[in-house]
């Protein structure tokens, strides 16, 4: 087998000096499942759940919720698989939930913030989820966290409800639980939460609006939110080897996985396990495999110790014009 035509075949690659990469899927939709493994995805890095529960006048039952997630676990044939919990409010509304209306609701009732008040719609997910895991090995991620007391809250959540399913005799499989690393918080307590999860994953789209405190879909500050920033990038590799000195397995599955010049940055902090959109797989692979990783390490200082995302981009698309 060429190593030329793994990209397509669905294999990890390794960086041109052996370092394996898993490039992974982001999707919406249990029947896109089969497709992204088509693609050459590695597994699925982010299932998000929103569409399933968004624009119907009910919750989806445990049921409904059980099929199509074991649908995705049985195509994955025992590939990685990351599914999480609802992501609604902020700017993913739900017809049958009446939210409050929010001066800023990307500072608002958001996602596991949610989760005590809409108590039944959650057990409904984390039991279907707990279920489905038969099927397969199943990460199960939650995102907008950003206190342990969440992390304590949802871990001993998730084991009450597996531990009830227990009870009722109802099977469960191999399931590890993990969150969003998107509200900066999170840098400053991985050590402690790894006592309560296994992995984490940068969400890069909404850690950036955090970070630099602007709206993601606000035009007027768009020039703010900018995942190139040397600050942004610092940010990044601390929570990465914070994860990884923690003990916890760090992917990312943000829009910047997908951004072909943030790849030897990436690789240069360490992260390894890349969640994107189905279509840049294949060409993200051929880049993985021309990288060394020492190379993308200098790299990653250069960059950092920068003054602009521009010194950014035109360090990185020099040292593209080397490697490639
Ligand atoms: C993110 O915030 O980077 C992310 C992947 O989640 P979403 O875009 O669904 O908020
Ligand atoms: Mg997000």
């Amino acid at each position: 087998i060429s190593a030329r035509s793994a990209p397509l075949r669905g294999q990890q690659v390794l960086t041109a000096d052996g370092t394996p990469v898993s490039v992974l899927a982001n999707i919406a939709l249990a029947v896109e499942a089969q497709g992204v493994f088509a693609q050459g995805a590695d597994g699925i890095g982010l299932f998000r759940t929103e569409m399933l529960f968004c624009e119907r006048s009910q919750a989806p039952d445990e049921e409904e919720q059980y099929q199509a997630y074991s649908e995705v676990l049985r195509c994955a044939a025992g590939k990685k698989i990351t599914i999480r919990t609802l992501d609604i409010g902020g700017d993913k509304p739900c017809d049958f939930l009446d939210l409050p209306k929010e001066e800023n609701p990307f500072l608002g009732y958001r996602a596991v913030r949610m989760y005590a008040q809409f108590h039944d719609i959650f057990t409904t997910q984390a039991r279907a989820l707990l279920r489905a895991s038969v099927a397969g090995p199943l990460n199960i991620m939650v995102p907008m966290v950003a206190t342990l007391a969440e992390i304590q809250w949802l871990h001993s959540q998730f084991h009450q409800i597996a531990d009830t399913l227990q009870q009722e005799d109802i099977p469960v499989g191999e399931w590890h639980l993990g969150i969003m690393v998107e509200v900066p918080s999170t840098l400053y307590l991985l050590e402690k939460a790894a006592k309560y999860l296994d992995f984490v994953s940068i969400g890069s789209n909404d850690l950036a609006q955090y970070f630099f405190a602007c709206d993601r879909g606000n035009p007027y500050v768009r020039h703010l939110y900018d995942y190139r920033n040397p600050t942004f990038l610092a940010l990044m590799r601390d929570i990465t080897q914070r994860a990884q000195a923690a003990g916890l397995a760090i992917s990312l599955c943000g829009e910047m996985a997908a951004d072909k010049q943030m790849l030897p940055l990436l690789m240069g902090m360490g992260l390894t396990q890349l969640s994107m959109a189905a279509g840049t797989i294949a060409s993200c692979k051929e880049t993985l495999m021309s990288l060394n990783i020492q190379q993308c390490q200098q790299l990653l200082e250069t960059a950092i110790f920068s003054e602009s995302s521009e010194d950014v981009s035109a360090h990185v698309e020099q040292f593209m014009r080397v490697q490639m």
